[in-house]
């Protein structure tokens, strides 16, 4: 398997050392280059040579995904047209995508962050890693496959879709690994389950899932449909692609991040003041190797918390908690926080209900309405009314119980709920169209 030992298991000390020559290195690169930050640094009155700590981060301007829109194509490159040899712009839902460019050194960085990531799996040499997230402009497929190549794995480039055929080539090339989106793996794992396959038949051990938020229960499904240790693999295109941080086999629900190249805080999204390791804030974070577009203080949006605790590896960089869900994510219902991954772990493990669920919110004489709709298992569907009913009562009251809000909850038949073989759409809100 892939193990950079010296980088992977530095001291903290050294480290520490390590990220701030990077930091400043960082910093000045942008300052010279990029008006948006040298500008926002001004305003600031913050200078580069000002950088003279871990902690000097903090006096550095946020970026936010809106700093990424206003300034596209390629506002926010730091390195000159000439030298960059990679374009790839984030899956966008509406407008203009967000364009990221990469230089050849920022391809090796991101190349040696999903090796290490793929270390962390225990894949290496002897493995065939199919990788199912897409290609093309979407981070995950080509992020994904450099990295296989680097740890000098057979890569699999199936892309993403046409399942029936994912399945074969799996079955047929004798596939050890598969890398795509937790509700793409389960869609997988789904087609094995529908056509009664013999798991047996698969060489599959190992899963790396990524690129969108997904639950413990979530977890042990795919593990149980697809035979295999399923991993979380984090990363976003803002500050690279998949690759920056990463579950290991013997650290349990935690990802190391590659804190020589990405340093990160955890703050109270209100405030942006740091909150004590252990507790939830967001995740944000600051590329400290990446020449073509680095990111000062990236706000991800993305909630988590610090591992304080050494992890058993042997991995010196810290772990985050896996990501439960987004700040922006939230919706607010009859003034109720609500994500939708509370529901998601509400549902999962109920006999007779699948982990597909859609919320739809609408505002009905000025009262916000949530309906949750949820799946049917394939092999429970029954006519039986009373059967019905009393399903309908237990998974409301599991819903409500978490949310801690009345919801209208709507029993949906297997395989109706819209699949994706990206991204899934958890939430329909309709609010927005309503006066
Ligand atoms: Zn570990």
């Amino acid at each position: 398997m892939y193990w950079n030992k010296p980088m992977e298991t530095m001291p903290r000390e050294n480290l520490e050392r390590l990220q701030l020559e990077r930091l400043q290195e960082t910093v000045r690169r942008v300052y010279q280059n990029v008006p948006l930050y040298r500008e926002r640094m001004q305003k600031l009155g913050v200078a580069p040579e000002d950088i003279c700590s871990l902690d000097d981060v903090r006096r550095l301007p946020f970026t936010e995904k809106t700093d990424l829109r206003d300034n596209y194509p390629y506002g926010l490159f730091a390195a000159p047209q000439s030298e960059i040899v990679r374009i790839h712009a984030s899956s966008g839902t509406t407008g203009k995508p967000i364009v990221a460019g990469y230089t050849a050194h920022d391809l090796q960085v991101w190349s040696e962050a999903v090796a290490r990531c793929l270390g962390c799996a225990d894949v290496g040499r002897e493995d065939t890693v199919q990788v199912s997230y897409g290609y093309g402009l979407f981070t995950g497929g080509l992020g994904l496959h450099y990295g296989v190549e680097k740890v000098g794995a057979k890569v699999v480039p199936t892309s993403a879709g046409n399942t029936h055929r994912q399945l074969m080539l799996m079955e047929d090339l004798g596939s050890t690994a598969v890398a795509c989106t937790p509700s793409y793996a389960l869609m997988l794992g789904e087609g094995l389950r529908d056509a009664h396959f013999d798991l047996s038949r698969l060489k599959l051990r190992v899963g790396i899932f990524g690129a969108e938020p997904w639950t413990e229960g979530m977890r042990d499904e795919i593990e149980k449909l697809l035979g295999i240790k399923a991993l979380d693999i984090y990363g976003l295109t803002e500050t690279i692609g998949p690759g920056v941080a990463m579950e290991c086999l013997e650290g349990h629900s935690g990802l190391h991040m590659w804190e020589d190249h990405f340093m990160f805080e955890v703050l109270n999204p209100d405030s942006g003041e740091p909150v004590p390791d252990g507790e939830y804030g967001e995740l944000v974070i600051t590329t400290i190797t990446k020449e073509g577009m680095p990111t000062l203080r990236y706000r991800t949006h993305d909630l988590t918390a610090v591992i304080p605790e050494p992890c058993p590896c042997g991995r010196t960089h810290r772990r985050i908690r896996r990501l439960r869900g987004r700040t922006d994510d939230m919706l607010i219902i009859r003034g109720v926080n609500v994500f939708p991954s509370q529901v998601e772990a509400a549902i999962v493990g109920i006999p007779g209900i699948a982990p597909r669920y859609l919320l739809v919110v609408d505002r009905v004489n000025n009262l916000d309405v949530l309906e949750v709709q949820v799946e049917l298992a394939p092999e429970l569907v029954s006519d039986e009314v009373r059967a019905v009913e009393d399903l309908q009562r237990s998974v409301s009251r599991a819903i409500e119980q978490v949310l801690g809000l009345s919801v209208k909850l709507r029993l949906m038949n297997p395989g109706s709920i819209e699949r994706s073989e990206g991204k899934s759409k958890r939430v329909v809100d309709n609010r927005s169209l309503i006066r």
